[in-house]
């Protein structure tokens, strides 16, 4: 595409829905001097595995690594919150220039025997990568004297991107799992993979899964435990929601336990019947899942559909650009914004590889920008372009929105209030709605000049 204000080098990583017939680049490193909207490796392993919430996190390196990443998600914990708190060994210079293992092996004994965890978790950051301590070591001599799981996460923040923190994650979650016995597991169960309970999405979805007659063995990681964790090979199937961060671990439960897994979304009304049906066929020899599943859907559809039609009357006609971490999440989102009558005109993502993006090409309409790994120069520039009403992002999209004068939802991991399942559906609505209505908006100086 041709753009003057682009960097030549990012021109590939763009492109318009039928203008553009290229394969769009992405999968790279950040382009330098691009101020990439992605996180580092560590933060990337941090926001997978924070929601496990009876054990300790504990990063390894100066202490801005744990304030940055302090109680990141909106994650909720129907019990224990230690989860909550943010450890770090907090090295300086003495440490950078002399090591830092001696005050690891002090933080975790500490912090052992202070809470009394079902496991800890050692982050590595940037400057364990350069001073090299022998993390795993350590992890090791500490789980042996204290007889729980203490678990190195291999998360230097510059030896990769985001994506590479969501394999380091995967990767310690592998090494609790297959850990206890698995007796007494029903055979109609799963494990809820990529699920991060923002705002108590993960015990709607649970509650789905109970009505119709499935066991949920674990959740990864939102509302985690780690006792669940180590029997999630036990479960019959792994559903994936957030793809992006724990594919890696599905394929590898596939590997060693033979537990085939199911994408699925829980964002929209279209995505979240289709999940649960394609769950319940997976347990075809016992067709009163299905039966149970349609009933569940028709009752949740209907018992809203009223109060869903005045959002859809406000809302009709409107544009949204959306920026998320994930690909497969605009998925849903571009299906749900259409059920609600509005137009995606920009779609992008920090992290989707080329068949999430061949999707994205095939769900929008023509004209829609895609965009790989943008930055906010690019982002801006889109929206105003495209006349955008809405900007649907995470924490670090807000200011841009606010800044062009447009509505804006969080999508990511600060929302308050729940997104997910057929009561996340109509929360996102009336959500986008107060937005985009909001009084505030005859009071800035548009830049975009949408519809309103
Ligand atoms: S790990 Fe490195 S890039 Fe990440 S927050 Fe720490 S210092 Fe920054």
């Amino acid at each position: 595409m041709e753009n003057r204000a682009l960097l030549k080098e990012r021109e590939n990583h763009i492109l318009i829905k039928e203008s553009d017939q290229t394969q769009i680049s992405c999968e790279k490193p950040t382009l330098a001097g691009a101020v990439s909207q992605r996180a580092c490796v560590f933060c990337g392993s941090r926001v997978v595995l924070y929601p496990i919430a009876d054990a300790v996190h504990l990063v390894h390196g100066p202490v801005g690594c744990a304030a940055y990443t302090w109680d990141i998600r909106g994650s909720l914990s129907s019990g224990p919150e230690l989860h909550r708190l943010s450890f770090s060994t907090d090295l300086s210079e003495q440490e950078v220039i002399h090591g830092g293992e001696k005050k690891l092996t002090a933080a975790l004994n500490k912090l052992i025997t202070t809470y009394r965890p079902k496991a800890a978790f050692v982050y590595s950051t940037c400057i364990i990568g350069i001073i090299g301590d022998d993390v795993d070591a350590i992890c090791k001599k500490i789980s042996n004297v204290y007889g729980i799981p203490v678990i190195p996460v291999d998360s230097v923040g510059f030896q990769g991107t985001k994506k590479d923190g969501y394999a380091a994650a995967c990767n310690a979650l592998f090494k609790i799992i297959g850990t206890e016995p698995v007796t007494n597991i029903p055979v109609c169960s799963i494990n809820i993979l990529g699920e991060f309970n923002l705002a108590g999405e993960a015990w709607i979805i649970k509650e789905y899964y109970q009505k119709i007659g499935i066991t949920i063995v674990s959740t990864l990681t939102g509302d985690g435990r780690i006792d669940e964790i180590s029997r999630a090979h036990g479960a019959s199937l792994n559903i994936v929601q957030c793809s992006g961060s724990m594919m890696q671990l599905a394929k590898l439960m596939k590997e060693k336990y033979g537990t085939p897994f199911l994408r699925v979304s829980y964002f929209g009304i279209e995505d979240v019947a289709l999940s649960l049906y394609n769950v319940a066929d997976f347990f075809s020899d016992y067709p009163e899942i299905k039966e149970n599943a349609k009933k569940l859907v028709y009752e949740e559809i209907t018992s809203r559909s009223k109060e869903l039609d005045l959002y859809k009357k406000k809302l009709a006609g409107k544009k949204a650009a959306i920026y998320v971490g994930e690909a497969f999440k605009a998925f849903s989102l571009i299906k749900s914004l259409r059920s609600l009558g509005m137009k995606v005109v920009l779609a992008g993502s920090q992290t989707g590889n080329t068949e999430d993006y061949e999707t994205l090409r095939e769900l929008c309409d023509p004209g829609t920008i895609i965009i790989d790994d943008a930055n906010p120069a690019e982002l801006s520039r889109f929206i105003i372009e495209k006349e955008a009403d809405l900007f649907i992002g995470g924490v670090k999209e807000r200011p841009m929105a606010m800044k062009l004068g447009i509505g804006f939802c969080d999508h990511n991991h600060e929302r308050q209030i729940p997104l997910a399942g057929f009561e996340g559906n109509l929360n996102f609505a009336k959500e986008i709605a107060s937005s985009l209505c909001s009084p505030v908006w005859r009071f800035t100086k548009k830049q975009s000049g949408g519809t309103k």
